[in-house]
């Protein structure tokens, strides 16, 4: 059978934030521009972000992108580069202002300027007092972003393969990528998308956790391509843990809830955070308030029959304020815990959120990697944007607020340097078809029917396994048993099968795809967790609780091969500005 073939000046994998704003920027420049997703555009996990993006438009107090760079750096507990920092904080606000001429509509000031609210970790002049600079619309930011991008897309006819799944990047001998093999998820077909550049854009990987706050979708296939394309992940053990999910469901409940004034209390009534956080109390960086929310449970104040919990009360802000700020909130309580927060306050527990580490880029989107025997290089024709790069702004912890920003930032920087190569090299390469050949192999192992393990039952393994071994508080020895637990989990991977192979195959073979990446993706986890022997940002050492500025200010790189592990500088020299040297965190 014949393969079918495209050719596009840009392919872009992934249709969230990220992605459509760098197809946006291809498409209005004139490129003949692709978009494969693997669910409709508008249901990307963009669309579920509530609490905001931050800029200092500094419209309900002083605020500028100095002050905005600190904090980043801060809350990045000195892992992030500054360059990338300084660069997203300084151009924050022309971006949203561009948002909101596509159409965003942001919720207003009795001004009429653009609405902004309270994040943890933001201050004014350097750390003194809290800022406010998180502009929203009400609590469906993410929405109101994903659509309006969409609809630009649309406009500037940008061509979209939906509901097509990316298998693999090709790359050929001498480490230029080429495209991706995609396939239709209703009818199995497969298709080779060419293109001269190509950007990653495919979110996070949350669903390697069983409690987490991620779409279905977000099984990190960008990472786990990246990784079998020889690419390295870089400072994978920095997971975000929410402070704020749905007790017993994960589902996020809007950091943006303690913005507008919401408090957490114990099982004694007691505002806890006031000890862990004297000055900035529930508005501290999301790491410190979810190890609050362990100790409070572990030390036996949680909440409910089994003090598992802790609540967020809200009731005080009055009704009108609920309503109109948050009303998707009061929903999603009332619907899956049977709570109105206009009455009585919601069950929450930290929950599974967001990767700080990804597929490693410089500030221009371009993935930044060794190949063979050569030191690390751009790697010609691929990119990265979104929550699947690491630039890295987040570094060891990210602030609220800052995500939305960097896919916005980062997805049009990399289709201004797609645009500068695709004008410099002006004609396909011959594509290399023993490339092509591997990854239909990989394709086609998994055409498998017949009895055996189920998807479903090693991915149930897969995500206990992170929560019991690499969770918010990590050992070594967890650790160790929790690299040995995944190896065996992937040993196991060969004799996954396709149970249901007549009724729905096409689904279940991408459910068997997506195992693979999850497999992949939580290696990287377990394994850079088990090397970082110290405590920085998300990366909590109970036997290491001390940051170790002088062993550890380094960025880890996980490859595939050999589970190997390297690291590489942090950038600490911003653009024009002094850099921020190494303080004690406190908030
Ligand atoms: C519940 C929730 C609330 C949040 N709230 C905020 C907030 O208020 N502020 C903030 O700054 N951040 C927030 N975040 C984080 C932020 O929303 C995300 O990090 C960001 O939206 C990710 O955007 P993205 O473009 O990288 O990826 P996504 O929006 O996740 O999109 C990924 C895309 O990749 C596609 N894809 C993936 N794999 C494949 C494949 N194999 N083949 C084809 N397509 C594929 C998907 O179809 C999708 O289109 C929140 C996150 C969550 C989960």
């Amino acid at each position: 059978m014949t393969l079918e073939r495209r050719r596009f000046d840009a392919l872009i994998i992934g249709a969230g934030g990220g992605g459509l704003r760098a197809a946006l920027q291809l498409a209005r420049a004139d490129l003949n521009v692709a978009v494969v997703s693997k669910v409709f555009p508008t249901r990307s996990h963009t669309v579920a972000a509530q609490g905001g993006v931050n800029a200092a438009l500094a419209n309900v107090m002083p605020d500028n992108w100095h002050w905005h760079m600190f904090d980043t750096v801060k809350g990045s507990d000195y892992l992030g580069d500054q360059d990338a920092i300084e660069y997203m904080c300084r151009v924050a606000p022309e971006l949203v202002y561009e948002l909101e001429h596509y159409g965003v509509p942001f919720s207003r000031l009795d001004n009429g300027k653009i609405y902004q609210r309270a994040f943890g970790g933001q201050s004014q002049n350097f750390g003194e007092k809290q800022a406010a600079r998180t502009c929203a619309a009400a609590d469906r930011t993410g929405h109101a972003i994903l659509h309006s991008l969409y609809q630009q897309n649309i406009r500037a006819k940008t061509h979209f393969f939906d509901e097509y799944f990316a298998t693999d990047l090709i790359r050929n001998e001498e480490g230029v990528v080429q495209g991706a093999l995609i396939v239709s998820i209703q009818t199995g077909e497969t298709l080779l998308v060419e293109a001269r550049t190509t950007l990653l854009a495919t979110g996070g990987a949350g669903q390697i956790y069983r409690t987490n706050s991620n779409a279905l979708i977000n099984t990190g296939d960008g990472l786990g391509m990246a990784l079998r394309a020889g690419v390295p992940l870089q400072d994978m053990e920095f997971v975000q843990f929410h402070p704020t999910g749905l007790a017993g469901i994960g589902m996020l409940i809007t950091e943006g809830c303690r913005g507008e004034g919401g408090y957490l209390v114990n099982s004694e009534g007691e505002r806890f955070m006031e000890r862990y956080a004297p000055n900035a109390k529930d508005l501290a960086s999301r790491d410190v308030v979810s190890r609050a929310i362990y100790l409070e449970v572990k030390e036996g104040r949680g909440v409910g029959p089994n003090k598992d919990h802790v609540l967020l009360k809200l009731d005080h802000l009055g009704a009108e304020t609920i309503m109109k700020r948050l009303p998707g909130i009061r929903q999603s309580s009332i619907t899956f815990v049977g709570v109105d927060p206009i009455e009585k306050p919601i069950p929450v527990f930290p929950t599974a959120h967001y990767f700080m580490g990804g597929i490693p880029t410089n500030r221009k989107g371009e993935v930044v990697a060794p190949y063979k025997d050569t030191p690390e290089e751009p790697v010609p024709g691929l990119y990265a944007a979104g929550e699947c790069a690491c630039v890295s702004v987040h570094g060891a912890n990210r602030l609220g607020g800052n995500s939305l920003l960097d896919i916005i930032v980062f997805g049009r920087a990399a289709a201004d340097e797609m645009i500068r190569h695709i004008r410099e090299n002006p004609y396909h390469e011959e594509i290399d078809e023993t490339a092509v050949e591997k990854v239909l192999d990989r394709l086609h192992r998994w055409d498998r029917k017949g009895e055996g393990e189920t998807v479903e039952g090693l991915k149930d393994d897969l995500k206990k396994a992170m929560e019991d071994f690499c969770g918010v508080y990590r050992t070594q020895e967890l650790l160790d048993q929790g690299v040995e637990e995944i190896r065996k989990i992937r040993d196991r991977l060969p004799d996954v099968y396709i149970s249901d192979f007549s009724r729905c195959f096409n689904t279940a073979r991408i459910e068997a795809l997506e195992l693979e990446n999850l497999v992949d993706v939580a290696m990287a986890v377990v394994k850079s967790a088990s090397v970082r022997q110290e405590s920085r940002g998300a990366h909590s050492r109970v036997d290491f609780p001390k940051r170790d500025d002088q062993q550890w200010m380094k960025h880890s790189l996980y490859f595939l091969e050999g589970d190997r592990m390297d690291f590489k500088p942090v950038r600490t020299k911003p653009l024009t500005v002094e850099s921020f040297p190494p303080k004690e965190r406190v908030y």
